[in-house]
Parts: structure tokens; sequence; C-alpha cells
């Protein structure tokens, strides 16, 4: 059987200790009890672990020996903020997929009041995050950055290879794309930022502003996908080719 495995809120060399709602659970729940083995998740490395102390609001955890962690995909997911159960979802999935950090961005057609409360909503994404992770039994998790305007991504620097997905794009497969960062990457793992449009698609503008700053415009195939299963779609893709 696979231990279960933790993601510790504070750590050091030797002892890590999870809080709040996993502490809680494994208190009352799962009455652990000090002595018991399980695994630990303390800044991104993965270690076989016994209980030491146990109560409700607290459990901590001696370290013992680190096991090996499989890496995140190298992939950063631009994700258009849109209608937030469904954003949410894709979130939770892209985590399952081993998407390594998400960045959500205001796009044109990023309904208003959805603009607005975006930040105040992104507190919410990290703890999907959190917990998807532990559910996918990742040995980090992904980043969420704060939310920003579509341009300010556009436009920053960046070492990886940039590609936009585009419905409107109908020579360049998202293979082809990957193709091409792996034959300028050479030997090295191509670090990747993959943009998905809101529900309304990407305003003529931003395809423009795309462009001009080197993304590299790519199809997902003929039909039109939602931006959930867009990036899905996109994650099972870079998967089957990296891993
Ligand atoms: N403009 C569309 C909806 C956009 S779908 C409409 O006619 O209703 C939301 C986002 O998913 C798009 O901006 C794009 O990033 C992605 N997407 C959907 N289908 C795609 C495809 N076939 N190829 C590439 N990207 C796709």
């Amino acid at each position: 059987m696979t231990r279960r495995r933790w993601i510790a809120e504070h750590w050091d060399e030797a002892t890590a200790t999870i809080i709040g709602a996993q502490a809680e659970h494994m208190a009352r729940v799962l009455r652990a009890q000090p002595g018991m083995e399980t695994d630990v998740v303390a800044g991104g490395h993965v270690f076989h672990a016994v209980v030491a102390a146990v109560s409700p609001q607290e459990v901590r955890f001696n370290l013992a020996s680190e096991l090996e962690a499989e890496p995140a995909m190298p992939v950063t997911l631009v994700l258009a903020v849109y209608k937030f159960d469904h954003m949410e979802w894709a979130i939770e999935k892209a985590t399952e997929l081993g998407v390594a950090a998400i960045a959500p961005v205001i796009a044109r057609r990023t309904e208003k009041h959805l603009a607005q409360t975006a930040e105040k909503r992104a507190e919410r994404w990290r703890r999907i995050v959190h917990e998807a992770s532990q559910q996918a039994r990742r040995s980090d998790v992904p980043l969420i950055h704060d939310p920003v305007p579509l341009s300010a991504r556009v436009r920053a620097a960046s070492v990886g290879t940039r590609i936009v997905l585009a419905e409107q794009e109908r020579t360049t497969t998202l293979r082809n794309a990957l193709d091409e960062a792996m034959a300028a990457a050479e030997e090295e793992m191509p670090t990747l930022e993959i943009a998905i449009g809101p529900e309304g698609g990407w305003a003529p503008s931003e395809e423009a502003l795309f462009d001009a700053n080197g993304w590299r415009a790519a199809s997902l195939g003929p039909r039109i996908l939602r931006a959930e299963t867009a990036a899905i779609a996109a994650l099972a893709v870079v998967a089957s080719y990296l891993e």
C-alpha cells in the first residue's frame, strides 16, 4: 500500500509540522498517534517521517530518510480569469497533471466583476492547489502567481518557450510547437509557458500583442474547447511529450 503524504506548513532539517484542517483531520479522523509512520513533503522534498506529537491544531513529525521526488512538469499555465467555478476546476486538474505554476491574467474578455475579485480569489486557488497536490501525491505545490493584466505577463521577459493556444490557429499544432521548443533547448528540458484564453477567447488586439512579443500560436485541433478542457488537453500533450 502506498503511504499517505502530508504537505508540511513549517519545517526545519529534522522536523516538520502541519496545522489547520490537515492537522485536525489527522488527529480526529485518522486518530494519529506518536510513532505512526507516514510520508511528509517539506520544501519540495519528500521524507519518510514518524509522528512525534498530535493535537487537532498541530501535528509534528520527525523527518527520517529522504525519498526520491518526481519533479513537476516545467510548465507555467497562463490562465485568463473566467467563470470561477470552471476556472477552479481547471486549476485542480492542472495540479493533478503536474503543472509547476499557474499565472492568472486579466484578459479583455474577462468579466469585470471577476477581474475585480480575482486578487482575493487567489487565496482560494492556493488552497485548491495545496489539497490537489496532496491528493495527487505530488512532492511540491504549484505556485499561484498574483493575478496581473494580460499585457504585463505577455511582455515579461521569459527564458522558456511561450505558446498561446488559439482556436483560430490552423497550421501549427501544440505538438509542432513542442517539437520546435525541444529542438531549440537541445539536451535540456525546455521550460514552457502556455496561455489559455477566457470563455470568449482572445481579443484580436491580444493576439497581436502575443505575436509582437514572440509567443507562438498553437492549435489543439479543429474543435472549440472550453478553457478548462484546453488546459487539460494541453498538459496531457505536454506530459506525453516530456514525461
Ligand atoms: N472564442 C471561442 C471560445 C474560446 S475557448 C468561442 O468561439 O466561443 C477558450 C480558450 O481555450 C481559447 O482562448 C483558447 O486559448 C483555448 N482553446 C479552445 N479551443 C482551442 C483549440 N481548438 N485550439 C487551441 N486553443 C483552444
